[in-house]
């Protein structure tokens, strides 16, 4: 693994101007080195693009990280498998680390540096201190991974600090995820524009995802039943329907009647206060997670 990031390394950026053109990459290990980088390329104004990754990079990760080089003059993505996110017992060791393959794709999504700490860099020692963003965790994947979205916040808010003023992109994938890093940054005055991007899927609907690894072939082939529950719940939209039960009966029904799927919400909710609607509404997602084998597996869709 290191002999290829060296490679990778020895074209050390100098001028990230330059990097879309000559497609360099720089990968920083510490702190204090990625916050001094990105405080330079702000003082010679240059808008800083940040993708947050925990690595295990695939088409979902580039589609942001493509989006921020199209947008802004330096685009940085971190990858680190963030401890404080996973309860014990969940994933963390199993997490794929992938690090050489993850800095080559995301040199050729335009990424001109890689910010990759390891986890004594990042929590010196354990925090004392996190961020808790109240209401919006405690539906959904906050209800099944209690302390998660503590882990999500605080990494974020340090990956903020560390890299400053920027424009960060995530996914529309992790919506919960997403409606939290916004009021954070909201609540406390990050100076961070969050920009929303949609989910990118494989041909037959499966979401994206790195854990979709985690499906034996079986549990490929059933997996897309998420999606197509979701969007038969848009097509009983389409219809006039607006009881926010009905459409979530409906697509229970249908993730259950795949044996491989072991289903764990299926929830209407208003997309920034993440509270449960009874009617369809403005602003309405859906959202669904369901677990396959080893995998749990999360989806939503805009009603
Ligand atoms: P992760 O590495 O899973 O923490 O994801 C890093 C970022 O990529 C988050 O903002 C995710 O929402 C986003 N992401 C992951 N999968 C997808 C996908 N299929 N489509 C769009 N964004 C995604």
């Amino acid at each position: 693994m290191i002999a290829a990031l060296e490679i990778v390394s020895v074209f050390r950026q100098t001028n990230y101007m330059d990097s879309r053109a000559e497609t360099i990459l720089e990968i920083v290990r510490e702190v204090a080195e990625m916050r001094r980088t990105a405080e330079e390329a702000r003082l010679d104004g240059a808008t800083i693009g940040f993708v947050p990754t925990m690595g295990a990079l695939h088409e979902g990760h580039l589609s942001l990280m493509r989006r921020a080089a199209r947008e802004c003059a330096l685009t940085v993505a971190s990858v680190f498998v963030n401890p404080l996110q996973f309860a014990p017992g969940e994933d963390f060791d199993a997490y794929p680390r992938l690090l050489d393959h993850d800095v080559v794709q995301a040199r050729d999504a335009d990424v001109a540096m890689v910010f990759a700490p390891t986890a004594g860099e990042m929590y010196a020692s354990r925090p004392l201190t996190k961020v808790h963003v109240s209401q919006l965790d405690q539906p959904m994947e906050g209800a099944l991974r209690p302390g998660h979205f503590d882990g999500v916040a605080t990494v974020v808010a340090k990956l903020f600090n560390i890299v400053g003023a920027c424009k960060a992109y995530f996914g529309e994938k992790d919506f919960q995820q997403l409606a939290i890093v916004k009021r954070m940054v909201f609540d406390l005055n990050f100076p961070v524009e969050v920009v929303a991007c949609p989910i990118v899927r494989e041909n037959d609907g499966l979401a994206m995802s790195s854990r979709n690894q985690y499906l034996t072939s079986a549990e490929r082939q059933a997996a897309p039943i998420l999606y197509q529950a979701l969007t038969e719940a848009i097509a009983m939209v389409g219809r006039g329907q607006r009881d926010a039960s009905r459409i979530v009966a409906e697509v229970s029904e249908r993730v259950k009647s795949e044996p491989l799927a072991k289903l764990d919400y299926v929830q209407v909710v208003d997309a920034t206060t993440m509270q449960a609607l009874n009617v369809i509404q403005d602003n309405s997602r859906l959202l669904v997670a369901a677990r396959f084998g080893k995998a749990r597996l999360i989806d939503n869709v805009a009603l």
